[in-house]
């Protein structure tokens, strides 16, 4: 567990919302339905901290946690979100990709992939995003409860590739289970050392 809990400080929707760049942040990025609220809960041991998804308009949003005054965790808009017009997911997908671009006080980023799924081409934008920013990511898997440990292996082993051919280097792959809580230790106590 983090020393003390986490609280939630805002929801921006706008670039013009966010909160002033005073504390260092680490943001967690990834499709709709990723995975990425279970994660943040399981992360901060607070079952309704971020809300699950499956609520278009709080997604659409980039909420700010704050862990031990010290440090925020960035929720963001989850992106590839099917049922949404097509302006609507430009304009939050904007959002993240502007706040990835252009947030000094970014010291890291977790993007979350489907571990069934591997990383898709829809995830390259996010990447870019942050390689044109120089803020170092890492790739979190998530629901490895779901598939057998030899193609967890695989995923991976495939996901560690994909990133060795960006342009920085990144911190390595880890799998992750907020059902389980496997590996969410281990992610706890990096985000730690980020403060
Ligand atoms: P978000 O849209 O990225 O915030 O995704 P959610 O956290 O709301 O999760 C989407 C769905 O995946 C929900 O039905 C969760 O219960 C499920 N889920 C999330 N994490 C895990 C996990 O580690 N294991 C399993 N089996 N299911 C998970």
């Amino acid at each position: 567990q983090f020393a003390r809990p986490v609280r939630f400080l805002m929801g921006a929707a706008q670039i013009e919302q966010l909160p002033p760049d005073d504390l260092p942040e680490v943001a967690f990025a990834g499709r709709s339905n990723v995975g990425k609220s279970s994660l943040i809960n399981a992360l901060v041991g607070q079952n309704h901290l971020a809300r699950a998804s499956n609520e278009p308009g709080r997604t659409r949003e980039v909420n700010f946690f704050v862990l031990e005054e010290k440090l925020r965790l960035v929720d963001l808009p989850g992106y590839g979100w099917a049922r949404a017009s097509k302006t609507t997911v430009k304009k939050f997908q904007n959002l993240g990709r502007d706040y990835l671009r252009g947030r000094p006080s970014l010291k890291r980023a977790y993007l979350l992939i489907d571990a069934r799924h591997g990383l898709k081409s829809v995830d390259n934008e996010p990447m870019d995003a942050l390689d044109l920013a120089a803020v170092s990511y890492q790739i979190i898997l998530t629901k490895a409860d779901k598939i057998k440990p030899a193609e967890l292996e695989k995923v991976v082993a495939a996901s560690q590739n994909a990133i060795k051919k960006r342009p920085a280097a990144h911190p390595l792959v880890i799998a992750t289970s907020s059902e389980k809580g496997l590996g969410i230790p281990e992610l706890r106590a990096e985000i730690m050392q980020v403060c």
